[in-house]
Formats: C-alpha cells, sequence, structure tokens
C-alpha cells in the first residue's frame, strides 16, 4: 500500500499538528514516514546556536518517533522526491510556511514533485492564523497592528489536537542529527557579511532542545508568571516573560498549545496580544516580501560605514559600548543566543540612533546568533525601532541607555549577571555609562563608545536633513 510522507520544517513535534493528521488520514492504515531535509544553504546561514538547537530537538524528535525519522542534507527540490521514491510514497504533506524563502522552496520542490507525479499538499501554518487569511474592508493585508490583532481575534483559537494514531514507516539510510554540527558552514554574503568582522565565541548555555523541556517552560510559565505578565514582562532580570521563543520558533510547540495552556487571565490575554504580534508580522512580510531587507517607510536618514563604523559595530556586537544595559543586552545574546525583548530594543536603538549605524547590520547580527530568529519577527521588530517599519516607533523617539537601566533594571541585576566587572559597583554608577566614569570597582569596563547626549542631537540633526531632501 502506498506509504505517506510528512516533510517536517519548522514543526518539529507530534503534537497538535494538523499536517500530521492529515497524512495519517491519507495513509488510510499504512505507514506515514517523517522526513527532515538539511538544506546546506539555510544550514550555513543558520549561526551556531540555531545549529545546536536544530539538531537537539530533531534528535528529540527522532527518539520520540521510535528512531523512524528520516534525516538527510541536500537541496529538498531533490531530496523530497527521491525519499519518496524510496519508501513509495504519492503524496507529500507539509505544515504550510509562509516566508519568502519558505515560499520559494515550497514553489520549486512541488514542480519537482509534479513532475514525479506525487503530490504537495500544504495544512495549517506555524502562527495562530495564518498569513493572508486576516483581510482590510478592501481586502488587502493590514498595515497596522491594531486592526489586525482585532479582526485576528475574531477568529478565535481552536483547541489543540492530540498526537494521532499513526504506524511510522522508515526508509533505507538516514544521518544522524548530530552530524549537522560538523556541516560545511558558508561565509556570509548581503547584509550578513557585517558579521564576519567580529570574532566572537560561541554560545555557552543554549536552551534545552526537547519536548520534554518545552512542555517544562510552559507548564512553569502557566503556573507561576502568566498572571503577572502585563506587568512584569518589561523587567530585564527574572521570570516575567515565558522564553517560549526558540520552541515556538523551531514548533516544538504550536502557538495554540500555548493558548490553550495559559487560559484567560489579564496576563494570559497580554501574551496573547504579543503572539498576534509573530502572527502580524508574518502576514507584513507575506505580503511584502521585500520587507525582509528593505525600508517599508523609508526615512533617508544617513548611516556610517568605513573603518570606524565598523569597529563601533564591533563593540556594539560584543557588549563592550560602555553602557551597562546595552552591554548586558548583548552579552546575554553571546552566551545564551537569547536576549529579553525590552533589552532588544534598547540594543537596537542603540545601534540605530546612538552608532548610526544601518538596522540591517544590527539585524544580521541577531540572525546569527539568536536561537529564536524568525525573519519576520527580527526583520520587522529592527524596521520598528529604527522608525522604517509598520507601527514604526517614530525616529526621534530615542531611547536613552541610562532611563532605560533605571527602570527595568532598577536593582541592576541584569546587569550584574552580564557584565560581571560591575557587579560589586553601587547604584547608580552601576548603570550609569562607563560605571559613572570609571568606579574602583568597575575592572576593565570600558569607556563609553559615544555620548549619548551628543549622538542623540546629531540623530536628530540627520533627521531633519533627510526631510529636507525628501
Ligand atoms: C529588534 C528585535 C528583534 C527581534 N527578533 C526576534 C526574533 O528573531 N524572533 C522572535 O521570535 N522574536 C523576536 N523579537 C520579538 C521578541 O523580542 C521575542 O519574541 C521575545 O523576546 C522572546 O522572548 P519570550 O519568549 O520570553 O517572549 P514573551 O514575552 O514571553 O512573548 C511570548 C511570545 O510572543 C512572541 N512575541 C513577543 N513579543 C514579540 C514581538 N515584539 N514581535 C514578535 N513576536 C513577539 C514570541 O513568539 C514570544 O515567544 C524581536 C524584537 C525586537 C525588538
Amino acid at each position: 500500500m502506498p506509504t505517506t510522507l510528512l516533510w517536517f520544517r519548522r514543526d518539529l513535534r507530534l503534537e497538535d499538528h494538523l499536517a500530521l493528521h492529515h497524512a495519517a488520514r491519507l495513509a488510510a492504515g499504512s505507514s506515514v514516514v517523517g522526513c527532515f531535509v538539511v538544506d546546506p544553504r539555510l544550514l550555513g546561514t543558520a549561526g551556531v546556536a540555531r545549529r545546536h538547537f536544530l539538531a537537539g530537538a530533531l534528535g528529540d524528535l527522532a527518539e520520540r518517533m521510535d528512531g523512524a525519522l528520516v534525516l538527510r542534507v541536500g537541496d529538498p527540490a531533490k531530496v523530497v522526491a527521491e525519499v519518496c521514491a524510496e519508501v513509495g510514497a504519492s503524496v507529500v504533506v507539509a505544515t504550510g510556511e509562509h516566508s519568502p524563502a519558505g515560499s520559494a522552496r515550497d514553489a520549486r520542490v512541488q514542480a519537482a514533485l509534479r513532475a514525479a507525479g506525487i503530490d504537495l499538499e500544504l495544512v495549517d501554518s506555524n502562527y495562530l492564523v495564518e498569513p493572508g487569511i486576516v483581510r482590510s474592508g478592501s481586502g488587502s493585508g493590514f498595515k497596522v497592528f491594531t486592526p489586525y490583532y482585532k479582526a485576528a481575534r475574531e477568529l478565535g483559537v481552536p483547541a489543540p489536537f492530540p498526537v494521532p494514531d499513526l504506524r511510522w514507516g522508515r526508509a533505507p539510510s538516514s544521518i544522524a542529527p548530530v552530524e549537522l554540527l560538523s556541516a560545511p558552514v558558508t561565509a556570509p554574503s548581503g547584509p550578513r557579511s557585517i558579521c564576519s568582522t567580529v570574532a566572537a565565541p560561541p554560545p555557552a548555555a543554549l536552551p534545552e532542545a526537547s519536548h520534554r523541556a518545552a512542555i517544562a517552560r510552559l507548564d512553569a510559565f502557566a503556573s507561576q508568571a502568566v498572571d503577572g505578565y502585563a506587568t512584569d514582562r518589561d523587567v530585564l532580570e527574572g521570570t516575567g516573560t515565558s522564553r517560549l521563543s526558540p520552541y515556538l520558533r523551531f514548533g516544538l510547540l504550536h502557538p495554540r498549545q500555548v493558548v490553550a495552556a495559559l487560559g484567560q487571565s489579564e496576563g494570559a490575554v497580554a501574551f496573547h496580544r504579543q503572539l498576534c504580534w509573530r502572527d502580524f508580522y508574518a502576514d507584513v512580510l507575506f505580503h511584502t516580501p521585500a520587507a525582509l531587507w528593505d525600508d517599508l517607510h523609508p526615512t533617508g536618514v544617513e548611516v556610517d560605514t568605513g573603518p570606524l563604523a565598523t569597529e563601533r559595530f564591533g563593540a556594539w556586537a560584543l557588549g563592550q559600548t560602555g553602557y551597562p544595559a546595552v552591554d548586558a543586552g548583548m552579552r546575554q545574546l553571546l552566551a545564551e543566543g537569547s536576549m529579553h525583548n525590552r533589552a532588544r530594543m534598547l540594543c537596537a536603538s542603540f545601534l540605530v540612533k546612538d552608532l548610526h549605524l544601518d538596522w540591517r547590520w544590527g539585524a544580521a547580527w541577531f540572525a546569527e546568533r539568536l536561537v529564536d530568529f524568525d525573519p519576520a519577527s527580527n526583520n520587522c521588530g529592527w524596521q520598528w525601532v529604527a522608525g522604517v517599519g509598520t507601527d514604526a516607533s517614530p525616529y526621534h523617539r530615542i531611547f536613552n541607555p541610562t532611563l532605560q537601566a533605571q527602570r527595568f533594571d532598577p536593582e541592576g541585576r541584569y546587569v550584574a549577571r552580564w557584565v560581571p566587572e560591575l557587579a560589586e559597583v553601587p547604584l547608580p554608577q552601576r548603570l550609569e555609562p562607563g560605571a559613572g566614569g570609571g568606579s574602583l570597582f568597575a575592572g576593565s569596563y570600558p569607556a563609553p563608545v559615544v555620548d549619548h547626549g551628543t549622538e542623540r542631537a546629531v540623530a536628530l540633526e540627520r533627521l531633519a536633513a533627510a526631510k529636507v531632501r525628501r
């Protein structure tokens, strides 16, 4: 009896997996073969943190499938058809993907499969609401968040599906997930080439990439923190946010499962709203694929380039700017492949408005280092900060790094954790540029790379000049 191939991508789980249910239905008593194809071109740009997480998540999935996961490396347009031929599959089922790269790849795979007489059926998405579904009265996608959010909330969230009853089929060969870690890595190109100018150590502590860890994180957040989320989510140090983003990014959890687990408290509603930001940015990119690297609403503000700009980028990327909260965020990113949302906003603002660098450089560095890197959330998040995206924070709103630290890390705990040379520096100096001008306790902590007040004025001058030019 012909088998069905379930092609896993950003959906590395068995629970609430609509494509898997569909594959089991189509198989109708026959086996389902589960397959993941590592595209070397994508792996090459993934950054070490994401490669490690992916290898861990695939190892865990393979174990949960009693070793039946078929893992191959190569161009999916070739490899998916090859696996179909090996196992006798006449149909491939996958969760729909909506990023520019994902859609382009799926079109190529579909063409290759069609030529071999095999169907590709795309089911569901990695979002609460599939990109492209929520439309304004005129039928176009929403350009700002609030009306999108209102319309999306009206659609409701279906309850999660259990694991379907099925029998896993096998293929003659598969590589071990750990082999991904030694796969060759291509040098970054385009906006990402700036990353080659920085030599940074690999992350020291990444989240555990397993179904068990994802559920444990969700349970801990649901039982201990979600009720306070609306007020605590901006506190830099502590347990105010869920830290679920890597599990959502790789689909170890579907956001439907998260919504179902969190209930309806004020905190849960605030959290649901953040999940809708994730959906919204995917929707924006679906309608405007060029928004990945192009300004949605260009301001024309001049950015710096050249050796000094590259040197300042390096200081920023390595957490050596002399601004304690900025350095704490950047060092958290280096060590954990993650960063608190408030710190992401602050560090991004510092790169754009204090260092006058192109937001694409910062977005590229985040892409290189984040475990949860998502093209839509990251690049639209950067555009928001740079004042060129949807709902953009106006360019003239410039974060003051010291005030941000005082407000969101009032006891200096975040700074003490990530910038250990400042841990013994008393407040308020611990949060000030250069730790208050060189405290005895600040060790080798650098002097500020720039003066915030001066650079704020420069940023506003450049904005005014850009307005005159337009
Ligand atoms: C410059 C910049 C870059 C970012 N890059 C990414 C990225 O590459 N990948 C990513 O998942 N998020 C990104 N974000 C959004 C946000 O910072 C992270 O989702 C969040 O910090 C993840 O931590 P958490 O799971 O504890 O978040 P929580 O506060 O617990 O939020 C729950 C979930 O909601 C979603 N979410 C929350 N805030 C946002 C937001 N502003 N935009 C989109 N989704 C959101 C995420 O899926 C997150 O896991 C970025 C934000 C900024 C300002």
